[in-house]
């Protein structure tokens, strides 16, 4: 896919644990005149651009298939990406990641499907520059919180690239997984891994434009949390972006909050009610330590 922009387009990579409040500062930031936001784009592999089978819900409300963005975007990729794309997925072990070489092929979800680094990356270029074509804007926020994929994708250097570290509080995050699948220790190793593996990306990429900001801090303040976040893309506050769920947005993944129709912003801290004694004495043995060094 040739490259129409004059100049080259950012990727503003959203890291994070899950239930972080990412899919919120996606919408403020894909409010922004200059911004596009697609969310969980990592998840477009689910996609059998052919012949969809198991259709997801965009922002639109529409099914992927069916919504004008992102048929417009699969049908910009071309053939050859779109089939290069379908199914498959990086891997996420830490192994392949620090000791695989280039040369090799990566393993994809499905057995015996293999990915090499190069097309990995071309086949993200087409898609940024489809999803960059189609919106007419030229920074594109992927909340794909997949710290991993981030690193890797930073490697083209066709684009620039700023990552965005969305820290929440642990006991939020154990409580979020608990209400919803009923985990315990397991919701702790997510929140705890995917930081630790954030910091890790943040070491190996010490050149990296990063930016560090704490979920609470941004729901109490978020206009002057999302001006912080906004530096390093190098683009200005504009007050539109509090009216973020007034504009029609296409995030092909994230959380229900995609689907809000409310610009309200409410602090989500109902663990505090919710989590019993022994619950916060297992996080304080296992989690405690993190939550410390993030200071909460
Ligand atoms: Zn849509």
């Amino acid at each position: 896919m040739k490259q129409t922009h004059t100049s080259p387009l950012t990727i503003v990579h959203v890291l994070g644990s899950g239930h972080c409040g990412s899919t919120l500062l996606d919408l403020i930031l894909g409010a922004h005149s200059k911004v596009v936001g697609v969310g969980e784009v990592v998840n477009v592999y689910l996609h059998n651009f052919e012949n969809p089978t198991h259709d997801y819900r965009c922002t639109c409300e529409q099914n992927w298939s069916a919504c004008s963005f992102w048929s417009n975007v699969f049908a910009r990729m071309g053939e050859k990406t779109r089939k290069s794309m379908a199914g498959r997925r990086i891997a996420h072990s830490v192994f392949r990641l620090l000791f695989i070489q280039k040369k090799k092929p990566f393993a994809g979800v499905k057995p015996g499907q293999r990915i090499q680094l190069k097309t990995f990356l071309d086949n993200h270029h087409a898609m940024y520059n489809a999803i960059a074509q189609v919106s007419k804007k030229n920074i594109i926020v992927d909340s794909s919180k997949d710290s991993f994929r981030a690193l890797l994708l930073s490697q083209d250097k066709r684009f620039n690239h700023v990552f965005v570290h969305l820290i929440r509080d642990g006991r939020g995050v154990f409580w979020s997984y608990k209400r919803k699948y009923g985990w315990g220790w397991r919701a702790l190793y997510l929140w705890g891994g995917a930081n630790l593996k954030i910091e890790l990306v943040k070491l190996k990429n010490k050149r990296a434009k990063v930016v560090t900001v704490r979920y609470e801090d941004f729901v109490k303040e978020p206009e002057k949390i999302v001006k912080r976040v906004l530096r390093p893309i190098g683009i200005t506050f504009e007050p539109g972006m509090m009216r973020f769920a007034d504009s029609q947005q296409h995030q092909l993944g994230g959380n229900r909050m995609r689907f809000t129709k409310s610009n309200d912003i409410r602090m989500d801290e109902a663990w505090r009610r919710n989590l019993t004694k022994k619950d916060l004495r297992l996080f304080t043995l296992l989690a405690g330590w993190l939550n410390k060094i993030y200071k909460y």
